[in-house]
């Protein structure tokens, strides 16, 4: 949907809008964030949160998910405490965050705009909508809620858990655990601790000994098994195994950063390493450009682990196109056409369209791709790959097409640095080629603030290294770090490099896909996997 309103700044704190008419437009969706991974939003979340005109979002909503928001909406946080000089918003000042906000969102709407207000996790579980739904209801403007994947969901999920359990759990309870201490009545602890299901503890880590307490003092057995998950899906998440009778001191012993939700229950003991994927529990930084991790995402997704992307090269178009679209405009004069990657594929393609040709305009010249990636390019591209060599490399081109023809024409398309192999072993025997530069592969200059603050705060396990650049680059931006990380090389060209930089590869790919490359960090995995009882997951 188009962003119809042109935005322009509100001040954050509006006079009520208790009696403005609603427009026709105008409207308030409580979209559910998640626990903080965009890709646990749901479809319609993303669907209002790129429609939306204004969006006022809560403090837990991480960055992540912020950035899927229309960039041309306001944005307005909701802080947690008022503002020093802010105004009472309430009979005798009590700071009432769910109807602050619900009333900016009502007169935000009430102009005519599509207002999102994002709450993490569901917006009704615990996420004070009701206040929030008064004010809008009492502004008479239209709402919609969108659901969201609750904490307690998320965590389970990220444990490898059931929450329920026919035998064991029938049943599953979000509570508080931030009443334990102020409303000690509030909840029936002893019909919680009596009730044969799970137990899912918000806001508890504060107050853990005094929820845990209660539980034990009510009859459950200090043995009942404990699930802690902080920061869920987040690059710094965390996840340990543990008991009712341990958990408060495995909270108090600091190092939990909130948020964190506690599981308590049979049914929600964390497996042992058996069951485990071998990625599981492991962050994977991927440094390739922005946008090229998804078949490595995968494979690493696929193995259990998960991914944080950080670009070291950016793709960026050559000094000139000349010599590219000049090539292109004699494709078919060439007897073979080389790809090296599938940037110069992509690249390639479009500027074959720039020149409004298409698979014609390369008549009788044969293709050829280093390897799966850059013949999947070709393929997405409604091109026929004829030739991938068996090892995917400059070498096993050669190998693979250099007795093909005789005093053959090749177009070598490729970044406009990096190795000469193919052209020297090409020409050495006999063949006529040109090289092209179809991309130029820049490196990230320096690292922005909120990358840096992530690279402090998350648990990194792995890299991935795909290309001799991308050594150099991640050298120079993460110098220190990666001598704390395990490094996996896609290939002996690029290990060297790594060599090179002083950061030799813990393990290297046996052939130069995404999927070996997972399964190399897997492999070393397994072989080195001590305890699942307390991982940085
Ligand atoms: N509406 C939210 C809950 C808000 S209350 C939801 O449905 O998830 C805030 C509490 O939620 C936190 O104290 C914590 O217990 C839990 N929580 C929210 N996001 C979390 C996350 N990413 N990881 C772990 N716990 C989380």
């Amino acid at each position: 949907m188009p962003n119809p309103i042109p935005s322009t700044p509100l001040p954050h704190t509006l006079p009520p809008a208790a009696n403005a008419p609603a427009t026709l437009q105008g409207r308030v969706v409580f979209v559910g964030a998640g626990p903080g991974d965009p890709e646990l939003l749901t479809i319609r979340a993303r669907k209002w949160l790129e429609a939306a005109d204004a969006v006022v979002f809560d403090a837990l909503v991480p960055p992540p998910v912020l950035a899927v928001i229309n960039p041309h909406a306001q944005r307005h946080p909701v802080p947690r405490e008022p503002a020093a000089d802010a105004p009472p918003t309430g009979p005798g000042s009590v700071f009432e965050p769910g109807e602050a906000a619900g009333r900016l969102a009502a007169q935000l709407a009430s102009t005519g705009r599509l207002v999102v207000r994002l709450k993490g996790g569901d917006p009704s579980v615990f996420g004070r909508l009701a206040e929030e739904l008064q004010a809008v209801r009492a502004a008479g403007i239209p709402y919609e809620i969108v659901p969201g994947v609750t904490a307690a969901l998320a965590a389970a999920a990220v444990a490898g858990v059931p929450l329920t359990n026919r035998s064991s759990a029938s049943s599953l309870t979000i509570l508080t655990g931030h009443e334990a201490l102020e409303k000690p009545t509030g909840l029936d602890f002893q019909a919680l601790a009596d009730m044969p299901g799970t137990l899912a503890v918000y806001m508890g880590v504060e107050q853990a000994g005094k929820w845990s307490q209660l539980l034990l003092a009510a009859g459950k057995p200090a043995t009942t098994p404990v699930t802690i998950v902080s920061r869920c899906s987040w690059p710094d998440q965390q996840v340990a195994a543990t008991t009712l009778g341990a958990c408060a001191g495995e909270l108090k012993r600091g190092g939990w950063r909130s948020p964190a939700v506690v599981i308590v229950g049979e049914a929600a003991a964390v497996p042992g390493d058996a069951a485990m994927l071998p990625l599981s529990g492991r962050i994977v930084l991927l440094s390739r450009p922005a946008g090229q991790g998804d078949d490595l995402s995968l494979a690493v997704a696929t193995l259990g682990g998960r991914c944080l992307q950080i670009p070291t090269v950016s793709i960026e178009p050559p000094a000139s196109f000349q010599p590219l679209d000049e090539c292109i405009r004699a494709a078919s004069t060439y007897d073979w056409i080389v790809f090296a990657s599938a940037n110069g594929v992509r690249a390639f393609l479009s500027r074959l369209r720039h020149a409004r040709l298409d698979g014609r305009g390369l008549g009788t010249a044969r293709l050829a791709a280093i390897g799966p990636a850059t013949r999947r390019a070709l393929e997405q591209g409604g091109l026929i790959c004829d030739l991938e060599p068996a090892t995917f490399s400059s070498e096993g081109i050669v190998e693979a097409l250099g007795t093909s023809v005789r005093r053959g024409r090749f177009l070598l398309v490729r970044a406009d640095r990096g190795r000469d192999v193919m052209r020297v072993s090409l020409e050495a025997q006999g063949h006529h080629v040109t090289e092209v530069a179809a991309y130029t592969s820049r490196p990230v200059a320096a690292l922005d603030d909120t990358t840096r603050g992530t690279l402090e705060s998350t648990a990194i396990d792995w890299i991935t290294v795909t290309s001799s650049s991308i050594a150099e680059a991640a050298a120079r931006l993460f110098g220190p770090h990666l001598a704390h990380w395990r490094i996996a090389s896609i290939s002996p060209v690029t290990s060297a490099a790594l060599i090179a930089c002083g950061f030799p590869p813990t393990v290297e790919a046996s052939e130069a896909t995404s999927a070996s490359l997972a399964a190399a960090m897997a492999a070393w995995e397994q072989a080195h996997r001590q305890s699942v009882c307390t991982t940085n997951a």
